[in-house]
This record gives C-alpha cells, sequence and structure tokens, in this order.
C-alpha cells in the first residue's frame, strides 16, 4: 500500500491553492488516507505550514455532557431529562467539570485532539462545543464564540471548508447556515468549570443527509487525491448559499424525514414555528 508521506500532505494542500493567507476550518478522517506516515502529527503539521490559520472544533460533549433537569422542557428540543433529580445529580456527579485542558471528543477524530497536543492551538471555553484554532487569525475567530453562539468562529471565518477524507455530514458550516435560518437551534446541558450544571442554547441538530448537498457545490469545490482521501476545498460563502438555497426551497432539506425520533424532525419542527 502506498504510504502517504508529509511531502505529499504539503503537496495536496498546495495544489488545492492554499498558502499563508488561507483561513480554513478542517474536517477530517486520518484513516481515509490509508497509511501516513508520521500519522496525525503529519497531518497537523503539514496544514499549520501550508495554511494561514487552522480551525479545527474542539469539544468536550463526552466528558462534560448531561441530560436536562426534570421538568424543564424546551419546545421541538429532541432530548431527555432526567426522571427526578437524584438521577440528574447522579449523572452531574459521573460527568466531568469543563477545563480547556480536557482531551477532544473521539468522535471528532484523531486529527483535533493530536492538534491540541502538538500545535499550541488557542481554545475557546465553551463547555459542549469548543473550538481551536492556530495562526494570525485565531484569536479574532476564538473571541466570535460567546457561550450562546457556538459557531461564531466559522462565522467570523474568512475563507475555506477543507474536508480531509469525509463527507459533508461532518461539514459544520451546513448547521451555520441552517441556524442563520432558524432551524437546528437546540438546547443543551453540561458540567460548567465551576462544577454547576448550565444550559448552553443554539447547539447544532444532526447531519444525516447532509451530503445532499455535494452536487449543488461541485462548481465551487477543488479536490484532489492525498493517498486514498478525497480531499476538498470549497469557499465558506459558498457553503452557507448553498446550504439557504436549499432550505428556502424545501424546509425540510438535508434533514432526515424517514425518522420522527430523530432531531431532523424537530430541526424541521422550528423552522415551520419561526414561519409561523
Ligand atoms: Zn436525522
Amino acid at each position: 500500500m502506498h504510504t502517504v508521506t508529509a511531502a505529499d500532505l504539503v503537496d495536496g494542500l498546495q495544489q488545492l491553492g492554499l498558502d499563508r493567507t488561507s483561513e480554513v476550518i478542517v474536517h477530517s478522517s486520518l484513516s481515509s488516507f490509508g497509511y501516513v506516515d508520521g500519522g496525525a502529527e503529519a497531518v497537523c503539521a503539514a496544514l499549520t505550514e501550508v495554511c494561514g490559520t487552522v480551525l479545527m472544533p474542539g469539544g468536550t460533549w463526552d466528558l462534560t455532557g448531561i441530560p436536562a433537569p426534570p421538568g424543564l422542557v424546551r419546545p421541538d428540543n429532541a432530548y431527555w431529562n432526567a426522571a427526578d433529580w437524584s438521577e440528574f445529580d447522579q449523572k452531574l456527579s459521573e460527568a466531568t467539570s469543563f477545563r480547556s485542558d480536557l482531551p477532544v471528543d473521539r468522535w471528532l477524530g484523531r486529527v483535533p485532539e493530536v492538534f491540541r497536543r502538538t500545535c499550541s492551538p488557542l481554545r475557546t471555553s465553551h463547555p459542549l462545543f469548543a473550538y481551536q484554532a492556530a495562526g494570525p487569525a485565531a484569536e479574532r475567530l476564538l473571541e466570535a464564540q460567546r457561550p450562546d453562539w457556538p459557531l461564531g468562529p466559522i462565522e467570523a471565518l474568512d475563507g475555506d471548508v477543507l474536508l480531509l477524507g469525509v463527507t459533508h455530514t461532518s461539514n459544520t458550516t451546513i448547521h451555520l447556515a441552517e441556524q442563520q435560518l432558524g432551524r437546528s437551534l437546540f438546547y443543551r446541558y453540561a458540567k460548567n468549570a465551576d462544577g454547576l450544571w448550565i444550559e448552553l442554547p443554539n447547539i447544532p441538530g444532526e447531519s444525516h443527509h447532509f451530503d445532499d448537498i455535494e452536487p449543488v457545490l461541485r462548481p465551487a469545490t477543488k479536490e484532489i487525491r492525498i493517498g486514498q482521501a478525497r480531499v476538498r476545498r470549497i469557499p465558506k460563502d459558498a457553503v452557507l448559499a448553498a446550504t439557504r438555497q436549499l432550505i428556502q426551497a424545501d424546509p425540510a432539506a438535508l434533514l432526515c424525514t424517514d425518522n420522527p425520533e430523530c432531531r431532523c424532525a424537530a430541526a424541521l419542527q422550528q423552522l415551520i414555528s419561526v414561519r409561523r
């Protein structure tokens, strides 16, 4: 099997036209490349060498997330409440208080955690949905996140979405466009840095059918292969515009519609309520 080298990674990113002026949000799957000499460290090094500013998810949901307190019901929220306060207290005691040095959730892939450990990125302190960034615009991007507006860093990004071997189901910029239209705005709960619970609004929902956006974005997409990975660069503004176009034509666009229990159904209901 062909080994992906650091030079292959740098060369590939340069072929996409990225350079030291680029701001990118990166979603990645290390295994998609095949064997990478140097692993996730090599991917992070190539990104920070070629690009100017690199933004990555840095969330800690798996450690800090908790159920909703008993009786606190938000409309169209598709979430579960603890049955009573003793169950809630139990879950709260099992969770970890947010700290900015917690590891990044595994479901975000291997690269963001290695980025955190090896590239000294700045990181926000959102207890569920932190972001991390390195490069000249890092501070500006991260300052755009508030506890009640987790996708602020993507909103502030002046650049591109970079998909390293993942589909648009990992493309959080689609969630930003949904939220701007009044869809996919959920309340979730975490154990805050002070050990107390906190309610956090505007958490995005599911992305089950986000890859349906692919044909619409094809004209705006630059694509190459690095090893076995499909690597794509799409301007952030093109992602926002395409998402808006699809949802304005069909409020259920990019959602799964075959499962009424899914967060997708609740997201659609939120949009319908906004329009009413
Ligand atoms: Zn769904």
